[in-house]
């Protein structure tokens, strides 16, 4: 699905001469590289403040800590996502509120969060689903007309921009009160291990986040809250530091790719190409089609005896997850969300598919559907 060993080929010499110099220095941890990567991200991301953390999913979770949020809160969040999202709520003790998605951008509904609050309601966790954003400038309006914190799990769009309806534009992420993202090695932004951050334009929230991935303490041995040990190691951020640089060389690629795979298919019966919409830069983590008429796993199989891979993100919404089977949310009824998970398959996206691998892929996926 991806091709991360071609793309270290290309930036070879810098990498490993960063991660050398993190080495002869014995920086394993909050090294000078942490600090660098955390200010170019918070420049790139036009943002105030950048808080390194180990992995995305605890940046979600830090950042329902650090908002205050109580057991038995309630967290609106969409169904069709990758479990963390959902998972870290539970994990809290806080209530995680399913509701549906919007069947052409894949991401949470403003109408179904508008219908999903209760007076215990506390805050809304979009997702911007395989590189594309939520519909921001709805949320943002719904959040603050019922007094509710948004935290924009952004793990698969980082550099998309959004458009704000005053004209606006701004990277996903930075729009609700706290962005979270994830640096796991096949993201847009990856390393090479486990990494993740928080990003905040509030200054206050922002000295609460780092405390909290810091054993709750500001001053060594003074521990103030509960917190976690939460760290971006050195290693990762030098790494980060280099790759940040190719970001948008990395998000044109994939577009390129997503532009090409859109002309090859769009005319298939039965399947729909990815949706763009007007307000989001798509940045493809994933190309998604959904098969409207067709049968996906003969579809898988065809492409597997070619030597195809392609996935199916996610084939099992969360509400209907054993884990959180005591919430009763396996009674819910979120019928978009079931027919997406029943018919979305996404195929091979990266930064370094050449031009005869495309078109080897596309020629599978299209004699596929002459035969059918
Ligand atoms: C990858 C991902 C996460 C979690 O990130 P990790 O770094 O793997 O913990 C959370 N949410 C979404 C939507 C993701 O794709």
């Amino acid at each position: 699905m991806v091709d991360l060993v071609s793309q270290y080929e290309k930036i070879k010499p810098s990498i490993d001469e960063a991660i050398q110099h993190v080495i002869q220095n014995a920086h394993f941890i909050n090294g000078p590289a942490v600090n660098r990567f955390q200010l170019d991200l918070q420049e790139y991301l036009g943002v105030g403040h950048v808080i390194p953390c180990a992995n995305g999913t605890d940046a979600l979770q830090i950042a329902m800590m650090a908002l205050g949020l109580k057991p038995g809160d309630e967290v609106i969040t969409p169904s069709f996502t990758y479990i963390a999202t959902t998972e870290v709520i539970a994990l809290l003790h806080l209530v995680p509120v399913f509701v549906e998605v919007d069947p052409q951008t894949f991401c949470i509904d403003p109408k179904a969060i508008e219908a999903a609050i209760t007076p215990k309601t506390k805050a809304i966790v979009p997702v911007h689903l395989y590189g594309q954003a939520a519909n921001m400038n709805e949320i943002m309006k719904i959040a603050r007309k019922n007094g509710l914190f948004v935290i924009e799990d952004s793990a698969q769009a980082i550099g998309s921009d959004y458009h704000l309806e005053d004209g606006r534009k701004v990277k996903t992420g930075t729009i609700g009160d706290i962005g979270c993202t994830s640096f796991f090695p096949s993201k847009n932004l990856g390393c090479y291990g486990d990494g993740g951050a928080l990003c905040t334009n509030d200054a206050e929230l922002a000295k609460k986040i780092r405390m909290i991935a810091n054993h709750g303490q500001e001053q060594k041995y003074v521990h103030d809250v509960i917190g976690c040990n939460s760290r971006l190691d050195t290693i990762q951020a030098a790494v980060l530091h280099v790759k940040l640089r190719q970001l948008d060389n990395y998000i044109d690629a994939r577009r390129e790719v997503a532009a090409k795979y859109d002309e090859a298919f769009a005319g298939i019966p039965g399947v729909k190409i990815p949706f763009r919409a007007d307000d989001s830069k798509h940045v493809f983590h994933q190309y998604t089609l959904i098969l409207e008429d067709a049968d996906r796993t003969a579809l898988q199989d065809h492409l597997l005896e070619y030597e195809v891979p392609s996935m199916i993100y996610y084939p099992i919404p969360a509400h209907k997850q054993k884990m959180f089977s005591h919430f009763g949310s396996s009674e819910l009824n979120l019928p978009t969300t079931d027919w997406l998970t029943e018919r979305v398959i996404s195929l091979p996206i990266h930064t370094e598919m050449l031009e005869e691998q495309q078109a080897y892929i596309i020629e599978q996926v299209q004699s596929f559907f002459n035969q059918h």
